[in-house]
């Protein structure tokens, strides 16, 4: 009967629920918890009491599109149409799911990279088509040869997450050479390239699709202004496409929001005339060493982290019992709540890993790592 059988209320509503109800700190569900820049909230006091409130046009605030166009010029001197090839989304969730069933038909395919985040595949399974999860390497590089033999005839689609969620990787000038090889023998697939922490990297830079002249004409780019500008609540991200898949893409826009919530929009929009995006890859690395040092001393074995807010630590040395079981009496027995990793694998493989998200204040960080010290 259920159109997902095998599809449960998300790990973050389940660890975010259970940090509130245990009064826990709240290290699981990826979000700040600093105050957003007094500029942004400004703009949308002022703007309140503006005529601002009714329906935008369909694929965005035509100011914001504009300001969209510069800001992809100056970051990665990509010239994109704000009229044909961008649109604004209810967050980047709303972008994934709108391209998916967009573009996605009756038993296509759709590569999806094990571990993953968890919005991608529910839209696969909803076209009736088929999720095929190919396992990343070891130290989370993708293994393109394995992704060449998953493609078939059927394969409509490849996800990829760069950088990535939960593992902080980000992909490399060779892995891009490798997907680009790899397309060319595949005309018909579609890249989705979910970038939403694309300024948030750090020794490394991050290689966005935009900068990849062989795979633009074929690559859905989206990303998330909640992510990149600490508003994770307004659901506000956009998706770049080329004209022929973006056609495809508003066709279901439409009818599943039509347009985005209005203020937020042209309060972005007024924002991306003060702010840099240089800044926010420095604050969230200087947080990251404040955290890995923090937690320097304790029993967690600290992986590389890259890019992302996320830090995935081993507990290995800790206790053996399954990462579902470990994050639940962490949240119990230690009051900090983190994100088991199996969630993001389809067969749930336990590998004693849990992500913690490290975008909150320095007190917050202390004292959660007072905490998980002691353990
Ligand atoms: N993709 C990834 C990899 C994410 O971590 C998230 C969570 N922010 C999203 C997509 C969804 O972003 P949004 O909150 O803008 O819908
Ligand atoms: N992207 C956020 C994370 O990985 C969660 C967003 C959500 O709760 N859907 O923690």
């Amino acid at each position: 009967m259920s159109k997902l059988p095998n599809i449960s209320t998300s790990i973050f509503t389940v660890m975010s629920k259970m940090a509130a109800e245990h009064n826990a700190i709240n290290l699981s569900q990826g979000f700040p918890n600093f105050p957003v820049d007094e500029r942004l909230t400004d703009i949308v006091a002022k703007l309140a009491k503006e005529n601002v409130h009714q329906y935008t046009p369909m694929s965005g605030y035509p100011p914001l599109l504009s300001k969209i166009a510069v800001l992809i010029q100056n970051s990665y001197q990509r010239t994109v149409q704000p009229e044909t090839e961008l649109l604004v989304t209810a967050g980047a969730t709303q972008g994934i799911f709108t391209t998916i069933t967009a573009l996605v038909k009756n038993n296509d395919e759709v590569i999806i990279l094990d571990p993953s985040y968890d919005c991608y595949e529910a839209p696969v399974l909803l076209s009736n088509a088929t999720p095929i999860r190919v396992a990343l390497n070891d130290d989370y590089t993708p293994n393109w040869e394995i992704i060449e033999k998953a493609c078939t005839t059927k394969t409509k689609m490849i996800i990829i997450n760069n950088p990535h969620n939960p593992t902080g990787k980000i992909l490399t000038e060779s892995d891009f050479e490798a997907l680009e090889m790899l397309l060319e023998k595949y005309p018909d697939i579609v890249l989705l390239s979910d970038e939403v922490y694309e300024y948030i990297t750090f020794e490394e830079k991050h290689i966005s699709a935009h900068t990849r002249e062989k795979l633009l004409n074929r690559c859905v780019m989206v990303s998330s202004f909640g992510k990149s500008f600490h508003v994770t609540g307004w659901k506000i991200g956009y998706l770049v496409a080329p004209d022929y898949l973006m056609k495809e893409i508003k066709k279901v826009h439409q009818f599943l929001v039509f347009s985005v919530n209005s203020i937020c929009q042209m309060a972005i929009s007024a924002y991306l005339d003060l702010v840099s995006t240089a800044a926010i890859g420095e604050l969230y690395q200087e947080k990251r060493d404040y955290f890995r040092q923090l937690l320097k001393d304790s029993r967690f074995e600290l992986m590389p982290c890259e890019g992302t807010y996320f830090q995935v630590v081993s507990y290995a040395a800790i206790s053996n019992e399954n990462d579902v079981a470990f994050c639940k009496r962490l949240i119990i027995e230690h009051g900090v709540a983190a994100i088991p990793i199996s969630t993001f694998y389809a067969d749930g493989k336990d590998l004693k890993l849990i992500r913690f998200c490290f975008a909150k204040d320095n007190a917050t960080l202390e004292e959660a790592a007072r905490r998980l010290c002691v353990i």
